[in-house]
């Protein structure tokens, strides 16, 4: 078997009310596929994340479609080790001066296709590869729900069976704490609640609101600073012991996750399947979290296809605590794939079919996808 042909489709959905992040508002939710295409009648789908900064989807394209697919064009698409390694190292040189995080991100896509490809190809769902299944369904935290009334939004997440859920902050203090304390009272002490501060914060700043939110019994402070600065990690957990970090949606190095781990400087490893590598890249953070005993929590922005490749992920490492699941009301994001991911309670089924399980809806691709 050869691959043939390997593209990238962008699908927008235009917000009807914006999204504020600390990096930024989003005015449009971009899912960004990829597609590859074999000799033998079978094609992998898989994504990779196009959310920040909004000209990325441009730089995707040309990564994916002029940079990496010829690398692999006549390549045996079942050879996913030596074909990851192949998209690496032959664009490690630019990774200091034009970005690792692009290339690696780019390199997600296409490696969730392959092993779609191998999925279909042996006839057993990508989990069975990745190593086994150690469970069929997976805990998920709501994130999306309203911005500007979280209390009240998690109330009705509650209501829908999750019992987790996760706010933002990042943008002003005062308000962001108000906001926080008013959605743990909204759901009380049993439910998990989660603060994400998208990198927002130097580390004094994030040393003052760890300090204010620490008596919220939080499941996990996010990225309270720059996904790099380890010092400003070891600041926060010398000042807050008691608050638990999450990090790694923004790494892709093994060696820069065994640094942090080795440190003790976070609690929960966030690997993204369609950031950080791929499924081979995720893999690879989940089992160093998992030799220093921390757990993994997937994290996925996006469309279904790549909710779909974390619930691999999530099947197939013992290490799992729970899942990020964006219930914004995005319905491309549901609808690209013909076969929904069920979740009921909280909890997303993991399914048993062959590859990742899903196939895209080609009516709608056609309708949203937005020529570069
Ligand atoms: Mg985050």
């Amino acid at each position: 078997m050869q691959i043939t042909a390997i593209r990238f489709i962008l699908c927008q959905h235009e917000l009807a009310t914006p999204i504020p992040l600390s990096v930024g508002v989003l005015t449009h939710r971009n899912f960004g596929l990829v597609e590859v295409e074999t000799d033998a009648g079978l094609t992998g789908i898989g994504e990779t994340s196009v959310n920040f900064p909004p000209w990325c989807i441009h730089e995707r394209r040309a990564t994916i479609e002029e940079g990496l697919g010829p690398m692999l064009i006549g390549q045996n698409p079942l050879e996913i080790g030596r074909l990851w390694n192949r998209m690496v190292d032959g664009t490690r040189g630019f990774t200091r001066m034009w970005g690792l995080g692009a290339i690696r991100q780019a390199i997600s896509g296409i490696d969730i296709a392959l092993w779609d490809i191998a999925g279909q190809h042996y006839g057993v769902p990508v989990h069975t590869l990745l190593g086994g299944s150690h469970r069929n369904q997976a805990e998920c935290y709501a994130v999306g729900f309203s911005a500007a009334e979280p209390d009240k939004g998690a109330t009705e997440i509650i209501a829908q069976g999750y019992r987790a859920v996760k706010i933002r902050i990042g943008f002003d203090d005062d308000v962001d704490v108000a906001k926080a304390r008013a959605t743990r009272a909204a759901i009380g002490p049993e439910v998990r609640l989660m603060i994400d501060a998208n990198q927002a914060f130097k580390p004094p700043r994030a040393l003052a609101m760890a300090k204010r939110l620490a008596d919220l019994d939080l499941a996990w402070l996010e990225e309270p600073v720059i996904n790099d600065d380890a010092a400003g990690y070891a600041a926060l957990r010398q000042a807050v012991p008691s608050m638990r970090l999450a990090w790694g949606e923004n790494a892709c190095e093994p060696e820069e996750v065994d640094a942090f781990l080795e440190a003790g400087l976070v609690d929960v490893v966030m690997p993204d399947p369609c950031r950080c590598g791929g499924l081979t890249g995720a893999v690879e953070m989940c089992r160093i979290a998992h030799r220093y005993g921390v757990p993994f929590s997937p994290h996925h922005y996006g469309s279904d296809v790549g909710f779909a490749a974390c619930l691999h992920l999530v099947a197939s490492q013992p290490n799992f605590d729970i899942m990020l699941r964006d219930v914004a009301p995005v319905p491309l994001r549901d609808a690209i794939i013909n076969e929904p991911i069920a979740i009921a309670g909280g909890k997303a089924a993991i399914a048993d079919r062959p590859g990742l399980g899903v196939t895209l809806n080609r009516a709608l691709v056609e309708k949203t996808c937005v020529a570069l």
